[in-house]
Formats: structure tokens, sequence, C-alpha cells
């Protein structure tokens, strides 16, 4: 049986991401049959629940307000909506909703309530529940832990060295102080980057190293293919080929072999074939629903039509940790603190970033 090491080395990473690609597929299959079902897939679906206009400068995102990229922002959507999204979700196959709010950081009031509310409902529909809604304090991790979230996501992105490249507006210390503060609840972390942003094979290998190293590990890992969206600092990327998903799934796979690895964003570029590679390479969850926060992402019907093909089947609610009870917000015992956390603030000069900026004030 393969064991949990958090003492990986970039070296001993970019051998194995490096491996010729019959054993690294082997080893991959190998590891991922010893602790998963193959043939079971997770499958969340994905909400925006706030849309457009953040105050962070991400490189691949089009929600940032600075760039001008056409994406129509949206106010925080009521719980009665999200409710019947989850609904939707549940009925398409998903057994996870993933809530993504466009927010630098977690700000106690009205909003964060209405979150909480949403992660109750959610939860009561006997799904589970993730949010993604930026850096998050040790307090706001123990009140979404008492609504019942699931999950938090909160991307590493890429290697410390490579973040700097991509985002100004927060150093990669935030990212490992917010997780940490998920993890002194009992929501598992989900955690992973993307691929394609011009980085180097070295930086895949540092962003493992670094998550590999979380002590637990993730539980779960997505790995993005970069949609270069128009009017963002990244526009002018190339796609990232199936074969390098194929080995950055396998090598994530090796490395994180207890977590599930996620396909997320880019599975639109991917032939069937392509996907049922990177599941035969370790990959045993994907975000379902026809959009990926502002980007297109395949029809779920097509998604089931897959798994038929492939003789798999979706992952049931609830298998590899209980359902966490939900707290009612009149019996909770953690209090909104009012708290105004300072995140760091690098504002590092980014020429891309700063371009399409520009580029973004001259469109408007
Ligand atoms: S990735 Fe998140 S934090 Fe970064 S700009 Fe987009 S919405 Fe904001």
């Amino acid at each position: 049986m393969s064991e949990v090491r958090h003492n990986w080395t970039k070296e001993e990473i970019l051998d194995i991401y490096n491996r010729p690609m019959m054993e690294l597929l082997y080893d991959a299959a190998t590891i991922h049959r010893e602790q998963h079902d193959p043939n079971v897939v997770q499958v969340s679906t994905l909400l925006s629940v706030k849309t457009g206009g953040c105050s962070e400068d991400c490189g691949y995102c089009p929600q940032a307000a600075r760039y001008h990229t056409g994406v129509e922002g949206n106010d925080l959507m009521t719980v009665n909506q999200v409710k019947a999204q989850a609904l939707r979700a549940k009925e398409g196959g998903s057994s996870r909703v993933c809530m993504g709010a466009a927010w630098r950081n977690v700000k106690d009031g009205p909003e964060f309530d209405q979150v909480l509310e949403m992660v109750r409902g959610i939860n009561k529909l006997d799904m589970e529940v993730c949010c993604t809604l930026g850096m998050l304090t040790e307090n706001q991790a123990q009140r979404l832990a008492e609504a019942g979230l699931y999950a938090y996501n909160h991307n590493l992105d890429s290697s410390e060295e490579y973040y700097k490249e991509v985002i100004s507006t927060r150093g990669y210390q935030d990212r490992l102080d917010t997780i940490d503060n998920v993890r002194k609840t009992n929501v598992t972390v989900c955690s992973g980057g993307i691929i394609g942003m011009g980085e180097d094979i070295e930086d895949r290998a540092g962003m493992l190293v670094a998550l590999s190293t979380l002590s637990p590990q993730p539980e779960s890992t997505p790995i993005n293919a970069l949609v270069a969206v128009e009017g963002t600092p990244l526009e002018e990327e190339k796609p990232v080929s199936i074969w390098e998903m194929v080995r950055m799934v396998a090598t994530t796979r090796i490395v994180l072999p207890e977590t599930q690895v996620r396909l997320s964003a880019g599975r639109t570029q991917m032939s069937r074939e392509g996907q049922a590679m990177c599941f035969f390479a370790g990959a045993n969850s994907i975000f379902a629903g026809d959009k990926l926060l502002t980007t297109p992402n395949p029809d779920v019907n097509e998604d089931m039509k897959m798994f038929e093909l492939l003789g798999m089947n979706p992952q049931k609610p609830f298998t590899k940790k209980v359902q966490p009870q939900s707290v009612e917000a009149s019996d909770s015992k953690f209090e909104s603190l009012g708290e105004k956390p300072k995140w760091t603030r690098p504002e590092h000069k980014i020429d891309r970033n700063e371009a399409a900026k520009a580029k973004g004030k001259l469109v408007k």
C-alpha cells in the first residue's frame, strides 16, 4: 500500500512527472486502485453565488474588476435561489455543491450570514457543501463548520515562486494561513491549482511539494487547465496539451495518494478519450454543470453518457466522511466578531497584469 509522504522534494516529483508515459500511467493507476474504487467518480456542481467585481488581480480570472472581460456581475444570490439550483444539481447526479463568491476575503456581516444559511440549506438536502469565498479567519471557518460545511476550497494555484507572476494583491502565505484556519475545524480541505499559465514544469512540481507537505494532505485537489479568457493578462497563453494534463494528474495521484483528484476547468477542450486517460491516471472527481463560475463546461448529460460508456458511477454523498450536523444560527457558539483582518497586499508590479488593467480602463 502506498504511504502518504509529506517530505516529497521537487526533484523526486520532477522524476515522476518525466517518467515514460506508460510507466507513469501504470504507477499512478496502481496507486489509484490501492486507495480508491477506480470506477467511481465524485461529481461536484460549481455555483457562482456572487459573480464579478472582484478587487483582486488574479491573472487568469475574468471576474477581476480591473480587467475588461465581458463577465456580467451579479449580487449575492438568495438562499432560495441557491437551494433550487442545488436541487437541480442533485437530480443531475451531483453529490456536492461548491459555492463560489468573487471576494478577496470573507467579511463578517449580513452577506456572510446569508452564505451560512445557504450552507445549512444545502446540507439539509443531504448534499456535501463546499465554499470558495477567499481568505478566511479561524472564527469564520468555525462558523462555516457549525453551519454544516463539508469542504472549503482555497487553491494554491501554482508554486510559491510563480504565484508572484500571476497575483500581486495577496501572498502565498495568506493561502496557507487560510488552509490552516480551515484545518482547525472539521471541514475538509480542497486545494489545487492551474496549469497552462506560462509556468514551467518546476513550478508544477513546486505546487505539488506545497500540497503534499500540508498535513494532512488536502482531501481534494482540483487540477485546472487554464481557460484563457480575452481581456485577462493570460489571454495569450496557449492551451495545455492533453499529455501535460495526464502527466499532471498522474503525478498528483502518486504524490497525494488518498486525495480525490478533480478534473476542473478546461474539460471542454478535452475529448472523451483524453478524459478517460485522466481517469485511468487517477482523476476521480469532476465538476459538472454547464458553467464553471464563468467559463464553459461540458453538458451534464454528456458527462452521464461518458460515465455509462466507461462503466463508471457517480460517488454517493458522504462516502469519505460522515455528514456534518448543521447548527442553527440561534444556537451558534461562534458569534460574528466583526473581524477586519489585514491580509497582505504585496502589490509588486506584474507587467502583463498592468497592461490588461490599462486596456480594461480604455475599453470601459
Ligand atoms: S480568482 Fe477569485 S480572488 Fe482572484 S480575481 Fe477571481 S474571483 Fe477574485
